[in-house]
């Protein structure tokens, strides 16, 4: 067995941690680049701590899914004003676009180069400047990545920038700051989370260090994405989630995805549909043919036996089969009121340019078992 595992530098969690980014980012730099995705007030608490410890800001704001080009434009600024640090309070988005604009801060060149299938994707000669990522939203796990998720509008697809010199150097994950999402956003960013953590568990790559982190975060998502739904304000539901989130990176970063994140890459490079409610319209279906596939190919693997204890945790049900986990997904999603497919405009000519771009894309080789055409078909097919 061989296990290598490589996270931020520094994570710090909990229920008021974010009073600790001032102080810790004194340390980093002296002027900062502030990417923000949150909500004004927030921003406003963070802008006026950093200033208290002597830390110039100039802000920037993610509105959307980072574009290749607001990258290029974020990190000119960052060098105009000649920022040190970056700092990225947000959802998936801010961290996202903070994670590469720090890259290319410490790097130089062209963006393009250091881009995957649209680009060079050469690897980067620096470590980023120093980065600290702070979520307000509970499902990417971004803060502990390597990876940069960026809209190449122009090609109609989602490329990564991805090397482990662009891990964080501080990742703060404060269960307060998601306390006034809306259930929408809870839902699903949950969802991504769930998703984030069955599929590194069932992954090819899957190891036993991933799979101690996958296994609690399952069992949190599974007492706690009802009632972070229903009730937001309820602080020990938060935290469930903000850690189930956090461990899902974790686990993703070192053991790899599956087939559904193999679709949000082309379908969100397509569409505009929120990437955690693509995964979560696509994550019951993917299990289902996942298991059939290794039922039908693979009797014997110990997919299976993983899929069962998928449906024993979110169950609760000690003698749960592998299809009643399934079915726990599929009710929870219709309870949290997810979208299926079809409602981002998705057409039928669409499917074999989708089905195209999952079979390529790097997240479907953690899938456990290779999917025929026909299979990868049927996933998107049953999601719309
Ligand atoms: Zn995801």
């Amino acid at each position: 067995m061989r296990i290598e595992f490589a996270t931020a530098t520094r994570i710090l969690f909990g229920p008021g941690v974010v009073l600790e980014v001032a102080p810790a980012a004194k340390g980093m730099g002296r002027r900062a680049l502030l990417a923000i995705g949150c909500p004004a007030e927030s921003a406003a608490l963070l802008l006026e701590a950093l200033k208290r410890e002597g830390i110039g800001c100039v802000s920037l704001a993610v509105q959307a899914e980072p574009s290749v080009a607001f990258v290029r434009q974020g990190a000119e600024l960052a060098r105009a004003e000649q920022c040190d640090l970056v700092i990225a309070c947000g959802g998936g988005s801010a961290i996202d676009a903070g994670k590469a604009i720090a890259a290319l801060l410490a790097n130089g060149g062209e963006l393009e180069d250091y881009l995957e299938v649209i680009g060079k994707g050469q690897p980067l000669p620096h470590p980023s400047v120093p980065f600290i990522a702070v979520p307000t939203t509970a499902g990417t796990g971004t803060e502990v990545t390597r990876n940069a998720v960026l809209a190449a509008r122009e090609h109609g697809v989602k490329v990564s920038m991805r090397s482990p010199l662009m891990l964080p150097r501080l990742a703060v994950v404060d269960p307060e700051l998601t306390l006034e999402l809306p259930p929408a956003v809870t839902a699903g960013t949950g969802l991504d989370a769930l998703t984030q953590l069955i599929e590194p568990y069932v992954s090819i790559r899957a190891n036993p260090l991933t799979d101690g982190f996958c296994l609690e975060g399952i069992r949190r998502v599974s007492r706690s994405l009802r009632r972070a739904y229903h009730c937001g304000h309820d602080i020990t539901a938060r935290e469930d989630m903000s850690l189930a989130s956090l461990l899902g990176g974790l686990a993703l970063a070192n053991a790899g995805l599956g087939v559904v994140h193999g679709f949000a890459a082309p379908i969100g490079g397509m569409f505009n549909a929120p990437h955690g409610a693509l995964c979560a319209a696509l994550l019951p279906h993917a299990m289902a043919i996942n298991i059939r596939a290794c039922r039908a190919r693979a009797p014997g693997s110990e997919t299976l036996g993983r899929y069962e204890t998928v449906a024993r945790l979110l169950t609760g049900e000690p003698g749960a089969a592998a299809e009643e986990g399934i079915e726990w997904v599929r009710l929870l999603c219709r309870e949290l009121q997810i979208p299926p497919l079809r409602s981002y405009g998705i057409r039928e000519g669409d499917v074999p340019t989708l089905v195209e771009g999952a079979s390529r894309a790097s997240s479907t080789k953690g899938n456990p078992i290779a999917l025929t055409p026909d299979e990868l078909r049927e996933v998107l097919t049953s999601a719309s």
